[in-house]
């Protein structure tokens, strides 16, 4: 504002100049007697020194302008987010870089919040950008009331958002500003006119007095906490110093993954579905495993998720698919009953998600020589659900003979009404955990119960996971559940240790009269198997 009062005006210097030029031009006339025609030259060179003086003014009139105005409005533009107006990811790490030194010197404790919202993308891309824009805006107000005003609220990207607590009294505290968060989400959402609930994980990282932790390592470490949260859909976790060692540690499998995929350290196991009542086999589950030079043999729950993360599951993937269905098109060559039994391969969101996916199962098909019939693709429910749009993928694969399969059924937070849309799907695999329970008048009962009779209504086969105990095959058995897999059966194992002779051939297929109990004997008996684990 000073400049602005000191910036004179460019009308007003233009109109002083032109009156000193005609002023000193009529003395120069009148009182030393030049002649007008020798006055061109001054009078030329006082307006060009009045235009340029009036154009500095305009200059500095702008400049003047500028620097109080505009300049503010750019800085704040540049701090803060256009859509909600909250602090951006630049003045966030700002403030809390400033709060870590706080606390440092104050000796307080600190707290971090990471939030990201649940199945955001579903609502962006089912019911268009506007309505993520406006959800965003309205969780940007919940939060901001959630809030105390000394916190920071700042958005962080896209769905996500971080609050800064300062001055925390206790761990406690920060725990119930999340817990109030989500409270916050449990009000419906109104989005051009459909009410809907919005959910969110949030991740907690604490630093308390004497934390070496800087600005970059707090937020990383609150998102590592909210994928905790995502993955156990528990709300919220505080990040532990637990997880700080399982941070080290995926950073190790990370890198040690791109050398395994150059090194070919996967392994494919398998584990048989037997249909108890035609009481034969009826295929078998390719299970991924690696093979680590230093960690011994690892199970897929601990190194997919990072496969995923770091985008190779597709190399993953690939090599499982391929090794399945060559090692199925050798049983079929090993013998002839072998042409019966399905061949069923996990598919994972990333490669769901490749449009050219289909053509590279009909090229490995066609590579193997695995009649298309006898490949069965599990995807997760979540996976479905989420992807909708992915529907065309699954079409494709359908149309080449493939069967599909929605694995882990009745996790996911979908109503069952979905199912209706999955003309394609040839199966439904109802999850280990409404197996392990399922006493008589139980939910569970009811559920599988539910899921048979929805199954058969459009023509689905369902299948058992997880099935360890005779009491649970007969319980199956009187729901109507005919194909089940578990450890009773066998645990999944090398192709080494299948002997297709006495596999395919399954001297149970023809014994009529046989209980399902004979059924296990005969696997055990089969070929010298591990044995499941005895529980209890
Ligand atoms: P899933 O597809 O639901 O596979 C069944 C899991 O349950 C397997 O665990 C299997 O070993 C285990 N299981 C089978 N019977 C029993 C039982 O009676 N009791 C118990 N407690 N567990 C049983 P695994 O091999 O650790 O695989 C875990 C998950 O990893 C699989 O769950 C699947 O989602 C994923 N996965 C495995 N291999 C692949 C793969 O090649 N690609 C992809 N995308 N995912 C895979
Ligand atoms: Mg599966
Ligand atoms: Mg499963």
């Amino acid at each position: 504002m000073k400049e602005n009062r000191l910036a004179a005006s460019p009308a007003a210097v233009f109109i002083f100049g032109l009156l000193a030029t005609i002023t000193f031009v009529g003395v120069l006339h009148l009182v030393g007697g030049v002649a007008l025609g020798d006055l061109y030259a001054p009078v030329l060179t006082g307006t060009f020194a009045t235009a340029g003086s009036s154009s500095a003014a305009v200059w500095a009139s702008w400049r003047a302008n500028f620097t109080s105005a505009d300049l503010a409005r750019v800085e704040h533009d540049a701090r803060h987010d256009q859509l909600t107006g909250l602090s951006n990811r630049i003045a966030l790490f700002e403030q809390l870089e400033k709060a870590t030194e706080q606390a440092r010197v104050n000796e307080t404790t600190l707290g971090v919040l990471f939030l990201d919202l649940d199945r955001f993308k579903v609502i962006n891309d089912s019911m268009g950008h506007d309505a993520g824009d406006q959800l965003l805006r309205i969780v940007a107000n919940r939060l901001q009331a959630s809030v105390r005003n000394s916190d920071v609220l700042a958005r962080f990207g896209g769905d996500e958002f971080v609050i800064i607590c300062h001055d925390l009294l206790s761990e406690g505290s920060v725990i119930s500003v999340a817990q109030q968060i989500l409270r916050a989400f449990e009000e419906p959402v109104l989005l051009f006119g459909r009410a809907f609930t919005a959910s969110t994980s949030i991740g907690i990282a604490i630093a308390k007095p004497g934390d070496p932790r800087r600005a970059e390592d707090l937020v990383r470490d609150a998102d590592a906490a909210m994928y905790k949260a995502k993955r156990s859909r528990s709300g919220y976790a505080v990040f532990s110093e637990a997880q700080r060692l399982q941070v080290i540690d995926r950073l190790d499998i990370e890198q040690d993954l791109v050398k395994a995929i150059d090194h070919d350290e996967f392994v494919v196991y398998y584990q048989p579905l037997v249909n108890v009542r035609k009481r034969r086999l009826y295929g078998f589950e390719a299970l991924v495993r690696w093979k680590h030079p230093t960690r011994g043999l690892m199970g897929p729950g601990q190194f997919l998720p990072v496969a995923e993360e770091t985008g190779l599951m597709a190399v993953v993937g690939e090599k499982v698919l391929r090794e399945a269905c060559a090692q199925a098109a050798v049983w079929n060559h090993l013998s002839p009953d072998a042409q019966f039994a399905k061949m069923s391969i996990n598919i994972a969101e990333q490669q769901l998600l490749d449009v050219n996916f289909p053509s590279l199962v009909a090229e490995i098909l066609d590579w193997s020589g695995l009649p298309a019939e006898q490949l069965q693709l599990e995807i997760l429910e979540n996976v479905v659900v989420d992807h909708l749009d992915g529907l065309s993928v699954l079409r494709e694969l359908r149309a080449l003979g493939v069967d599909l399969a929605i694995d882990d059924f009745g996790t996911g937070q979908s109503s069952l009404s979905y199912v209706k849309q999955f003309d394609m799907v040839s199966a439904l695999k109802i999850d280990k955990a409404f197996i392990d329970e399922m006493g008589s008048g139980s939910a569970n009962q009811a559920i599988i119960e539910a899921i048979v009779a929805m199954a058969k209504a459009l023509d689905l086969r369902v299948v058992a996971e997880g099935v360890e105990t005779k009491k649970q095959v007969n319980q199956l058995l009187d729901f109507g559940v005919e194909i089940m897999q578990g450890y009773l059966f066998n645990m999944p194992v090398g192709a080494d240790k299948i002997d297709p002779d006495s596999w395919f051939k399954s001297r149970f297929a023809s014994s009529e009269g046989l209980s399902a109990v004979t059924v296990t004997q005969v696997f055990s008996e089969a070929a010298a198997l591990p044995r499941p684990p005895r529980r209890g």
